[in-house]
């Protein structure tokens, strides 16, 4: 298995092949308890306008001042993006209006972002890796809410997250397919949950995606790479605030095919902000795509530039727990397991640590195929993650130690696993209660066959003409005994008494 730089989704249109070049603006609320420049909570579910400070509703007068907490949470991301940390930033004001924006500006950061260039591995699908490049890591504030759903002739405004800290984390166009991007957005969630910086929760809004959009033909995206030159490259689109993997790469669908059915009719794309209709599965225009220049961006006079110790940098990075990439590399070395299967078991952290309390003293590739296997599959059946499982990692532990043994057979476990599922209690329980002990004694396996063979001569001597047969009798040695025959054994006895 090769890792490739660029997989491109190619797109056939009437005038010749096109490819899709993306890349995304990620939005990642800071999980902090109170805001990003006043000490009002933050919090989901609240009543309307009651967790707004006189800074948020932006009175006369009022100061922001600087939340610690979340600054320290950026440098801990942007340490887990093996980024850049810029020792001194700033804050500038980008102005724009919105009923539910009452300074009237966002403080956010212009040309001076806290964390600067880094990259992000993605594993796609199939195991393969290719790597995004992150230009920048920015702290901003959130605004509030219109609430157009309220009341028939007013619009309400809920000021509750006006000013909750924001990660906008900015990635190069380093994705080709929509799958891509949903599996960026996936790793790049996966890193943001295991520093703690941000809940990862997309329902809530919490991790948002805003997405761009252009096509090219084959090999302009190569020259872009090459020089760095965005000419060779479509205009582009942004699609705001999309919220799931799913709208994520339906949206690219739709986008994609829009530009080039306007491209092939001779058009051209205008550059412009749109927003994914999920009901409609399409893209509408929301607004032209304003220039830096139309925000009229300049520095907070309220807050003085953002200086960072160094020491204080390494303290933090020095906290950070073991990352999703690391803990895979060590799952693969420490266990034997597969990219595949180490992938899918650190996505979670969670996942990852019942793997490995349940591998202790197992065979840790047949503990992985049972966790990645049977019991995520039941798990994501019912829309659960691993912390929910009803099965502690010690019954999977068991269940494994059961099959080492030889008590039971690998076929047999599944049907154990079935039982453990429905609750009938710990695995080695289940197998004595239900006797599903694996045969292992040579003589009873013997007198089956033997009855067998004795039963259908024809099929015995067929068999030595065409060693393959030997699966009818295999199947049914088994069946006479419950399944619970001890596979090997059955074939080796077999094999004997048949002359093979
Ligand atoms: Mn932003």
């Amino acid at each position: 298995m090769t890792d490739t730089a660029t997989a491109p989704k190619v797109i056939k249109g009437r005038t010749g092949d096109w490819e899709i070049v993306l890349g995304l603006e990620v939005h990642a609320q800071v999980a902090s308890v109170s805001k990003l420049f006043s000490g009002a909570a933050v919090g989901f579910g609240a009543g309307p306008n009651q967790q707004v400070s006189l800074v948020d509703a932006a009175m006369p007068g009022m100061l922001p001042v600087l939340n610690r907490f979340c600054v320290e949470q950026a440098v801990k991301t942007g340490l887990g993006l093996k980024a850049q940390i810029n020792l001194k930033s700033r804050f500038d004001r980008k102005n724009y209006f919105y009923p539910d924006l009452p300074q009237g500006y966002q403080i956010s950061q212009f040309d001076q972002p806290i964390v600067g260039e880094g990259v992000v591995t993605v594993e796609r699908d199939d195991g393969t890796t290719f790597d995004v490049r992150i230009e920048r890591l920015h702290l901003e504030q959130d605004a509030g809410k219109s609430l157009h759903d309220q009341d028939p002739n007013f619009t309400y405004v809920d000021l509750n997250r006006a000013g909750t800290a924001l990660m906008e984390i900015v990635s190069r166009p380093d994705m080709r397919s929509p799958e891509e991007a949903a599996a960026y957005v996936k790793k790049l969630r996966t890193i943001l949950v295991y520093l703690g910086t941000c809940d990862g929760d997309m329902e809530k809004g919490n991790l948002r995606a805003d997405v761009n959009v252009s096509v090219c033909r084959p090999g302009d995206y190569e020259k872009y790479r090459a020089t760095g030159s965005f000419s060779h490259l479509g205009t582009r689109c942004e699609i705001k605030n999309v919220n799931s993997y799913r709208y994520i790469q339906q949206a690219i669908e739709y986008e994609a095919r829009r530009q080039i059915e306007i491209l092939e009719d001779g058009g051209k794309i205008d550059q412009e902000t749109r927003l994914f209709d999920p009901n409609k599965l399409e893209t509408r225009s929301m607004r032209s795509k304003e220039e830096a220049h139309d925000y009229r961006y300049f520095p907070d006079p309220d807050l003085l530039p953002l200086v960072l110790d160094p020491a204080w940098v390494k303290e933090i990075e020095e906290t950070l727990p073991e990352l999703p990439d690391a803990k895979k590399a060590r799952l693969q070395s420490q266990y034997g397991l597969s990219a595949y299967d180490a992938g899918v078991l650190i996505i979670e952290s969670d996942r990852a640590d019942y793997f490995e309390a349940a591998a202790k003293g197992r065979d840790a590739k047949l503990v992985a195929n049972w966790v990645t296997n049977e019991l995520l599959s039941k798990l994501s059946s019912g829309g659960h993650e691993i912390a929910a499982s009803p099965l502690p990692s010690s019954d999977i532990a068991q269940l494994v130690e059961l099959i080492e043994n030889g008590t039971i057979s690998s076929k047999i476990a599944k049907e154990v696993f079935e039982h453990m599922w429905a609750g009938e209690g710990r695995p080695a329980e289940i197998v004595e209660k239900r006797g599903l002990v694996q045969i292992n004694d040579t003589g009873a396996i013997e007198a089956a066959i033997d009855k067998l063979i004795a039963a259908n001569p024809d099929k015995a001597e067929a068999v030595k003409e065409k060693p393959q047969a030997i699966g009818w009798f295999v199947g049914q040695v088994m069946k006479e005994t419950g399944g619970k025959a001890n596979p090997a054994t059955v074939n080796e006895l077999l094999r004997n008494k048949l002359g093979l």
